[in-house]
C-alpha cells in the first residue's frame, strides 16, 4: 500500500488556481490532515502535513452529508473495480477562445469586459475526446499541452447512486487500496460516495454523471473473501 503522504498528495488540487488545496493541511484543532481538490476529500487522523494558511472549512464540507453506521458500509477492494489502464488524452486549442482563456462580452451599457472561457474553464485548451471520456476533462495549467498521460479506468456504478450518475473508476482504485476500506452512498440529495478505512481515515467522492447512453461504465465487482 502506498503510504499516507502518497495517499494524501493524490486528493490535492493540480489547479494553480486552487492552490490554497495543492498541499494536505493539518488541522490543530481536531488533530487530523486533510485533502481535497474541490470534487472529493480524504481525512486522516493524527498530523501527517503541516498546516496551510487559510485553508478552507473542510469539516463543515464533511459535516454537510448523513453518515450511515458502519454496518451499512459495504467493503471495497482493487479486485472489485475495473483494471487501471494508462491513456494518452490529446488536447487541442479551445475553439470558443482561440487558446486565450478568455472572451470578450459586452455589458448592457455596451462596455466591453473580459470573462474566462466557459467552454475551457480559462485554460485554453479542451480534451479532444472529452466528450467521449468518462474522466472529466483535466485543468491543464502549468501541465504540458498537446498529450498528456493519465491513469484511465471506466467510471463505476456503485449500489445506491441513481441510474444516471457513476464514479470515477481511478478515484476509487485510489482509495481500495486502504486496509478496511469500505463504502456507501449519502442517502441525501448530493449522491455523495462516502469512505472509511482503518485508522479512522474517512472521505467523500463526488459523483459524475453519465452525459451520453453509450458512455462506458464498469459494475462493481463482487468482494472477494479471503
Ligand atoms: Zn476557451
Amino acid at each position: 500500500m502506498s503510504d499516507i503522504s502518497t495517499i494524501l498528495q493524490r486528493f490535492c488540487s493540480l489547479d494553480e488556481t486552487r492552490y490554497k488545496l495543492a498541499a494536505p493541511h493539518y488541522d490543530a484543532d481536531r488533530d487530523c490532515t486533510v485533502a481535497t481538490d474541490g470534487s472529493r476529500m480524504i481525512c486522516i487522523h493524527g498530523k501527517h502535513s503541516e498546516a496551510v494558511a487559510g485553508y478552507p472549512a473542510w469539516h463543515t464540507t464533511m459535516a454537510k452529508f448523513q453518515w450511515p453506521d458502519a454496518a451499512e458500509f459495504r467493503p471495497l477492494t482493487p479486485e472489485m473495480l475495473p483494471a487501471r489502464k494508462s491513456a494518452i488524452v490529446k488536447y487541442v486549442e479551445c475553439p470558443a477562445c482561440q487558446n486565450f482563456g478568455y472572451v470578450d462580452l459586452e455589458d448592457e451599457a455596451g462596455e466591453q469586459y473580459e470573462c474566462e472561457c466557459r467552454s475551457c474553464k480559462g485554460t485554453g485548451y479542451l480534451d479532444e475526446e472529452a466528450a467521449a471520456r468518462f474522466q472529466a476533462p483535466h485543468l491543464l495549467k502549468g501541465l504540458p499541452k498537446e498529450e498528456v498521460e493519465q491513469d484511465d479506468t471506466e467510471i463505476v456504478r456503485l449500489p445506491g447512486l441513481p441510474e444516471n450518475m457513476a464514479v470515477r473508476g481511478d478515484w476509487l482504485h485510489d482509495i481500495a487500496e486502504l486496509p478496511g476500506c469500505a463504502f456507501c452512498v449519502s442517502r441525501d440529495d448530493s449522491h455523495m460516495t462516502l469512505f472509511i478505512a482503518s485508522g479512522g481515515i474517512r472521505g467523500i467522492i463526488m459523483p459524475v454523471i453519465i452525459k451520453q447512453a453509450d458512455c462506458p461504465v464498469a459494475m462493481l465487482k463482487e468482494a472477494t473473501h479471503v
